[in-house]
């Protein structure tokens, strides 16, 4: 095989491997960046194959490492997607960049990257990457603390993202993870367990550990809101027993000053200092939440101590990121939280004043934070209303098409029966109802054609008139239905015994009449002598009587001996039928007339 046969392959080879990586990005993770990693080992300088390995690789990044190691890959995708030509996966790329400026808490930079993508993309991506690009809108709204907003995008891109043909690719189960993170944010903590129950349901069927971990932290976030921390207890461990790599938690945001936090709550000091430490030790973004989590841990850990001071000391470095007005990105349930526990700690350090203004703020936070939780409930009723609308549609949709079948099945049903209809007519206006064989009407019709067609081909047509002999002794002897009866097995015997270009007709009463292509006066004659032999082998039982030896007689003329009309034609054939009959009848006679190509005078 030469070089170049062999390129073309190889290159198609590493373009599946790197669609396939993004296709599995959460459903298998280590699957995913196994087969990103060969991609890109493979691609050589396929743009195409080099921008879904590093795509998927930017994304891994962005999971489990950090913003500042994801943006160089993730520029890099959308460089090849742009030199491949690839709107897609150049706006996904770009969803990765939104996303990653958010996560190194550049919200404003994040939407603005995110809302540059909306127009071109909702028209270029489809099903899932649609989904990528609106949960990554959502995300930037999130972050800005615009609930309402992110939540009109997420319940977008799970419609996207709903696995209505086939398994699906995972994202419904990320984002029934971030709508819990949003439903918390606005206090839905019911809820929002709910979604993370979802979330991890769907999760059992995929390799995701990172993924998992972010539905667990949901859970301990949502539990501890509730008071119920003792339950977080078991998600907390699980979470810390993770590994901070690729194949577990992964590195970024790892949230133990949240865990901290509810396992503090829970009474387990012991956990809190422990993970206390481990928060401290994490890498941190610069993320309001992130901050505040963490101060308001040390001052819990203070707190169950018994050090009030420190504890209230603890809070002070983040009074400026959570008073008023809050850091940008700063969320309503982080400050929520750092307002009550300041509150708490005021209020038993006996500063009344102190803890009523803290409880002042508070009251406001939660107000603003019931009205966006309002505002979502009506959103999410709205799109619940628009599906049922939609549903409705499409119900409606089947009923008619399930109508219009029903219109068109009997419609052919009636097609059918009219041309069965027409073809009886036709049948009955051209055959003889007694012996099926063709009547005078047909007989009428065809003679003429045949003529000129037999002149065409100069070749003789041949007619035989028969005429059963003392059929009226039949009748009258035996019954006109033993009549009918011989009538009937003539005309089977007539169509049996003739070719498929004949036609065999009933020219009145116990008269028939045969017409003959191709065949002369003697040819003719021949074949109805047959037929007469035939006929008189013929037995029948009528009634306890025993009928045999019957007879008829025929005259025949042709074409060529008889040129003319068909009047003439047929008045040949009648005048040698009179002649058999004058002469004894049982008999076939043929109109000779002058040989065929003789002129009549020579
Ligand atoms: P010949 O040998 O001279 O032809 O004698 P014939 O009795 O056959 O001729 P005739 O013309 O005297 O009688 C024809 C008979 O055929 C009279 C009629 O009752 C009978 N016939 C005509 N049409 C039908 C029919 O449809 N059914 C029955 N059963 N008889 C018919
Ligand atoms: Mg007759
Ligand atoms: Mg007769």
């Amino acid at each position: 095989m030469t070089a170049a046969a062999v390129r073309p392959k190889a290159r198609a080879q590493a373009r599946r491997l790197g669609r396939s990586a993004w296709a599995l990005l959460h459903e298998d993770s280590s699957r995913s960046a196994l087969l990103a990693e060969q991609a890109l080992d493979s691609a050589g300088d396929d743009p195409v194959a080099r921008g879904w390995a590093l795509l998927t690789h930017g994304f891994q990044q962005l999971f489990f490492a950090t913003p500042a190691e994801a943006v160089p890959v993730l520029d890099a995708a959308q460089a090849a997607f742009t030199a491949a030509g690839d709107a897609a996966g150049r706006i996904l790329a770009g969803s990765g960049l939104a996303r990653a400026a958010w996560r190194a808490g550049r919200f404003a930079d994040a939407l603005e990257l995110a809302l540059s993508l909306r127009g071109e993309g909702l028209r270029v991506l489809r099903g899932e990457q649609r989904g990528v690009l609106l949960n990554a809108i959502a995300g930037c709204y999130s972050a800005q603390g615009r609930s309402d907003l992110a939540f009109a995008y997420m319940y977008e891109a799970l419609r996207d993202a709903a696995p209505t043909r086939g398994p699906g690719h995972g994202l419904d189960a990320v984002l029934h993870c971030n709508l819990a993170h949003e439903l918390l944010q606005i206090g839905d903590c019911h809820e929002a367990l709910r979604h993370v129950d979802s979330g991890i349901q769907r999760c059992r069927r995929l390799n995701n550990p990172r993924l998992a971990s972010v539905l667990w932290i949901n859970r301990v976030i949502g539990l501890t809101e509730l008071d119920r921390t003792q339950e977080a207890i078991a998600d907390i461990h699980r979470i810390c027993e993770l590994p901070a790599d690729a194949s577990g938690r992964g590195r970024l945001a790892s949230h133990f000053e949240t865990l901290a936090i509810a396992a503090l709550r829970a009474g387990e000091t012991a956990l809190g200092a422990e993970l206390v430490a481990r928060a401290e030790a994490a890498y941190h973004a610069d993320i309001p939440d992130e901050h505040v989590e963490l101060a308001v841990a040390r001052a819990l850990l203070a707190q169950a101590g018994g050090r009030l001071a420190d504890a209230l000391t603890a809070l002070q470095p983040v009074l400026a990121l959570a008073g008023e007005p809050p850091a940008p990105g700063l969320s309503h349930r982080v400050r929520c939280l750092y307002l009550l526990t300041r509150a708490d700690l005021l209020e038993r350090l006996g500063d009344a004043a102190g803890a009523l203004a803290a409880m002042r703020q508070w009251q406001h936070v939660h107000l603003q934070r019931s009205a966006l939780a309002s505002r979502a409930r009506y959103q999410a009723a709205a799109l619940q209303t628009e599906l049922l609308r939609l549903q409705q549609q499409v119900d409606e949709h089947d009923a008619r098409r399930r109508e219009i079948e029903a219109v068109n099945a009997q419609l052919s049903r009636r097609v059918a029966e009219v041309q069965a209809l027409q073809e009886r007519l036709r049948q009955q206006a051209t055959r003889d109802e007694l012996t099926g064989l063709f009547n005078r009407r047909h007989l009428n019709e065809t003679l003429p054609q045949m003529l000129a067609l037999a002149r065409r081909e100069r070749q003789p047509l041949a007619v035989a008139i028969i005429d059963l002999d003392h059929f009226k002794a039949v009748n009258d002897r035996h019954g006109h239905a033993s009549g009918d009866r011989l009538l009937a097995a003539f005309g089977r015997l007539l169509a049996t015994n003739s070719r498929r270009s004949d036609v065999a007709c009933r020219y009145g009463g116990e008269e028939f009449c045969l017409l003959m292509p191709r065949t002369d006066a003697l040819a003719a004659r021949r074949k109805v002598a047959a037929l007469l032999r035939r006929w008189r082998a013929e037995c029948f039982d009528l009634g306890g009587a025993r009928l045999d030896s019957l007879s008829f007689s025929a005259g025949v003329a042709d074409s060529e001996r008889c040129p003319g009309c068909e009047t003439t034609l047929l008045k040949a054939a009648d005048d040698e039928l009179l002649a058999a009959k004058r002469q004894g009848r049982n008999r076939v006679f043929a109109a000779d007339g002058p040989p065929p190509d003789v002129p009549a005078a020579a």
